[in-house]
C-alpha cells in the first residue's frame, strides 16, 4: 500500500479509551523512504506519531499530522547456539512478535505478551510485565529524525530506560521517529518466573518453553485486564510511586500490610493500585468513566466517556491519594 493520506479523520479506531477525536491529517507509510518523503512534506506541521493507541487520552482533536507506522517484518540478522538477533519493523503488533517468538521457543519477550500495541511503540514506553522490562532484549533502536530526515541509530545504552521511561519520551519527545527495532533473545531457556501466578510454572517437571510462559501470562492477564475491544481503556493509568523510606514507615505503621518493593537502601515502591483501593476507588464511576473493579489502576470508558470525564477522575484519584497517603501519583498514559 503506497503513503494514505486522510482529512479531517476520526481517530476513534485509533485509541483503545475509545475517545472519539479527529486528526487535521492522517498518514501511514509502508518504508523508511515513505517516512522521508512524508516528513520533508509536512515540515513544520504539529507531528504526532501514534502506534495503536494504547496509551494515549486525546484530550482535543489534533490540529496537526498524525503519522501512522505500516513497516512490518521480521528478519532474523543473526543466530548461534546461545542467541539470535531478530530485526523487527516498528509497524509490526508487538503481540504477533512475542507469538511468533514463542512460537521459535526463543526466550526473552514471553512474559511482555498480550501487551497492546506495536514494536515502535515498546522501544518507546520501556513496556515491562511480570518482571520484565522489555530494555532487557533490546539492543538498538533504528530511527528517523523528524526535522532532518536522517537516520540515526541508538544503542540500547543511550536510550535511557529506566522504570516506562526512555530518552524518546523524555530528552528527545517528539523528535524521533522509531523505524525498527533490533532485540536480542536466548535460545537457551531464560526464565523470569517469580511474578505472581507465574510461580506455578515452577512445579513443572521440566523447564517451561516459552510458549509455556506465553500461555500463562496470557491466562493471567485475560483474568485481571479489560480487553481492548470489549471494554476501552489505557492500561495502567498512573505509574506506581517511590517514596522515601520515612514516609513508607508512617504508612506502614497504620497499614501492617502495605505492599511494598525496595528500590534502594532509602526508597520504596508501593503498587498505585494499592493506594486507590485504599481510599475507596474501586469500581467507583465518574460520568462515563470508572475504576476498574477487577484493577483499581485502570480507568475504563464504561459508557460513552469523554475525556473530561477521565481527567476529572483521574485528578479526583490524585487528590485522594495525597490527602490519605501524602504520597503524589502521575499519570502513565500520555494526554495529549
Ligand atoms: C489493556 C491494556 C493493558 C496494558 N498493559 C500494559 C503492560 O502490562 N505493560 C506496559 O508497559 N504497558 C501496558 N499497556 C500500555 C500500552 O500497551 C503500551 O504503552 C504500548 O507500548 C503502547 O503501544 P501503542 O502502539 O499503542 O503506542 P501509542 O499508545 O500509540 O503511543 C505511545 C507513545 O509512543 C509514541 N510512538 C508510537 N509509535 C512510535 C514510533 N514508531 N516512533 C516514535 N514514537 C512512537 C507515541 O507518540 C506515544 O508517545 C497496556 C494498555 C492496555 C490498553
Amino acid at each position: 500500500m503506497p503513503i494514505s493520506k486522510q482529512y479531517n479523520y476520526s481517530l476513534l479506531g485509533h485509541n483503545t479509551m475509545g475517545i472519539d477525536v479527529k486528526a487535521q491529517q492522517f498518514i501511514t507509510y509502508d518504508t523508511v523512504d515513505e517516512l522521508k518523503e512524508v516528513l520533508r512534506e509536512i515540515a513544520g506541521r504539529p507531528i504526532l506519531h501514534i502506534g495503536r493507541g494504547s496509551n494515549l487520552l486525546f484530550t482535543r482533536d489534533f490540529e496537526g499530522v498524525v503519522l501512522h507506522s505500516s513497516i512490518k517484518f521480521t528478519q532474523i540478522v543473526m543466530r548461534n547456539q546461545r542467541e539470535v538477533v531478530v530485526r523487527v519493523g516498528a509497524g509490526v503488533v508487538w503481540d504477533d512478535f512475542c507469538a511468533q517468538m514463542a512460537q521459535n521457543n526463543f526466550y526473552g519477550s514471553e512474559n511482555l505478551s498480550h501487551i497492546p500495541g506495536e514494536v515502535g511503540a515498546a522501544a518507546v514506553q520501556n513496556i515491562g510485565a511480570y518482571g520484565v522490562e522489555v530494555e532487557s532484549i533490546i539492543q538498538e533502536v533504528e530511527t528517523i529524525e523528524i526535522a532532518t530526515g536522517s537516520r540515526r541509530v541508538f544503542h540500547v545504552s543511550q536510550c535511557e530506560y529506566h522504570y516506562r521511561e526512555s530518552v524518546f519520551k523524555n530528552k528527545l519527545r517528539g523528535q524521533y521517529v522509531v523505524t525498527a527495532v533490533v532485540f536480542k533473545l536466548s535460545v537457551t531457556p531464560v526464565v523470569h518466573l517469580d511474578y505472581g501466578q507465574l510461580q506455578d510454572l515452577k512445579a513443572l517437571p521440566h523447564t517451561p518453553s516459552a510458549q509455556d510462559i506465553r500461555d500463562a501470562v496470557i491466562a493471567i492477564r485475560r483474568s485481571k485486564l479489560p480487553e481492548p475491544d470489549q471494554l476501552g481503556s489505557a492500561g495502567s493509568f498512573f505509574k506506581n510511586p517511590v517514596v522515601p523510606i520515612e514516609l513508607f514507615n508512617d504508612i506502614a505503621a497504620t497499614h501492617h500490610e502495605v505492599p511494598h518493593y525496595a528500590i534502594d537502601e532509602k526508597q520504596i515502591k508501593i503498587p498505585a493500585a494499592w493506594l486507590i483501593e485504599q481510599c475507596g476507588w474501586k469500581g467507583k464511576c465518574h460520568g462515563g468513566a470508572a475504576v476498574y473493579e477487577k484493577q483499581p489502576l485502570i480507568i475504563v470508558n464504561k459508557n460513552h466517556a469523554t475525556s473530561s470525564d477521565i481527567m476529572e477522575l483521574a485528578s479526583l484519584i490524585q487528590q485522594s491519594v495525597y490527602d490519605t497517603f501524602k504520597i503524589n501519583i502521575y499519570p502513565e498514559v500520555n494526554y495529549i
